[in-house]
């Protein structure tokens, strides 16, 4: 029940020991718990730090505030503060319990029983409580589980999954994550089986998930169990490519989760149905419509540069990796051409058009236009003496209008 983390130095990071000093000086107790805890004892990096504490959330705010640290409320309902020291933000929870729960959102009271809160946290090896010293309070053989590799609800998954049906992503996710292997266990028997629950929760707290299952080194095995499990019937039932999904974790430069959603779903009709029910960015749904399985690969050498330039780097890289995951090997070219060709810049601008006598107004801009569309033709050759002619015959000619 009780155990030494295998490493302390995390716990030094500014914030953490501002909160702690702040606390504990006025009385409180505090201990790290969840994610920052258990990635230590795997020896993963450890991310946000999360604390909690017997006071509460009023009582931490005001003490915050009272040594000098911003508190944030940003759950102040459940019970958390996020305080900012040197912008380096740590939330802190007071203890509490859920009173009352309905799927999506907890009625909660507060406690200074650790044991309590234990019981309302997901997953054993989320629930594990370490002070200063490392010493780890451990409820429920979460440290045993984290050796095992193994994901386990506390208490019976199904009631736990009734309260907050957002577990049950929680629960791939962390599966997906921490690279565990998908069990064939109750668990996941209880998460297929209250799937249906998903529909209730809403879209911000799911695309937060998605998006953390998408953004795993190797997203590969959780989301291929959630499709088996019908897990995403609901919220991204054009999920069905996994196959694209896995070709492109093993030629993708990093972990894209919106690259590697237009992947799974490529041939979805409406895109943009998609990025609204997972709360897309403005940039995130441009890039998921851009990337049209109906297009053709261009072929020459020349058409590849032409398209890496219109397009920009960025852009063709991801309509590269796109088709290529989709196992159209003739993709190829247009990734590696991105990798090793940087497309050079029109040699002539607005003031050479200005220069050659064209008055300001928009012929300036069809002249360019025009000039620009020639030398992209002409695979980039023409040099900037041979586009000034050009230039200046539009000039005479008396502006882009006419071809
Ligand atoms: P990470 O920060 O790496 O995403 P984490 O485990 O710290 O993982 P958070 O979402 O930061 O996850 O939550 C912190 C802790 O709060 C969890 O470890 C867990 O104990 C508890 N928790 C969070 N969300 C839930 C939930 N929906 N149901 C039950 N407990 C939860
Ligand atoms: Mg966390």
């Amino acid at each position: 029940m009780t155990a030494q983390l295998p490493d302390t130095r995390w716990m030094a990071r500014t914030g953490a020991v501002a909160v702690f000093d702040a606390l504990e000086s006025a009385g409180g107790t505090v201990r790290f718990v969840g994610g920052c805890v258990r990635d230590c004892f795997l020896g993963r990096p450890v991310g946000d730090i999360d604390l909690c504490t017997d006071m509460v959330p009023d009582t931490v705010r005001s003490t915050l505030e009272n040594a000098g640290i911003r508190a944030v409320p940003t759950g102040i309902d459940y019970g958390t503060v996020t305080a900012v020291v040197h912008g380096d933000p740590v939330e802190v929870t007071s203890l509490r319990r859920d009173v009352e729960t309905d799927g999506r959102r907890a009625v909660v009271s507060f406690t200074t029983d650790f044991r309590e809160d234990s019981l309302r946290r997901d997953f054993t090896i989320n629930a594990l409580y370490a002070d200063r010293s490392g010493a780890v309070t451990d409820f429920h053989d979460g440290i045993a589980d984290l050796a095992a590799q193994r994901l386990r609800f506390i208490g019976d998954a199904t009631s736990r999954i009734r309260e907050d049906y957002l577990r049950i992503l929680r629960f791939y996710r962390f599966l997906g994550q921490l690279e565990f292997d998908i069990p064939d266990d109750e668990n996941r028997d209880a998460c297929r089986a209250e799937r249906k629950g998903l529909a209730q929760l809403s879209a911000e707290r799911v695309a937060m998930e998605i998006r953390k299952i998408l953004g795993a080194p190797n997203p590969c095995p959780a989301v291929a169990a959630m499709m088996e499990d019908g897990i995403l019937d609901y919220w991204l039932p054009e999920a069905r490519d996994i196959d694209a999904l896995r070709c492109l974790n093993e030629i993708e430069f990093g972990p894209d989760p919106v690259l590697r959603l237009a992947v799974l779903t490529a041939g979805a009709t409406q895109a943009a149905d998609i990025a609204d029910r997972l709360k897309l960015s403005g940039v995130e749904r441009d890039r998921l419509s851009a990337l049209d399985p109906n297009m053709t690969a261009p072929v020459s050498a020349a058409q590849v540069r032409r398209l890496a330039y219109r397009l920009g780097p960025e852009a063709a890289r991801d309509l590269g990796l796109f088709g290529r995951a989709r196992g159209q090997d003739e993709w190829t070219i247009l990734v590696e051409t991105v990798e090793c060709w940087t497309p050079p810049s029109l040699p002539v601008q607005g003031r050479d058009v200005l220069d050659a006598g064209v008055p300001t107004g928009p012929d300036v801009g069809r002249i360019l236009d025009r000039v620009e569309t020639y030398w992209i033709e002409s695979d980039f050759e023409p040099d900037r003496s041979a586009l000034m002619e050009l230039v200046r015959e539009a000039a005479k000619e008396g502006g882009g209008s006419q071809k």
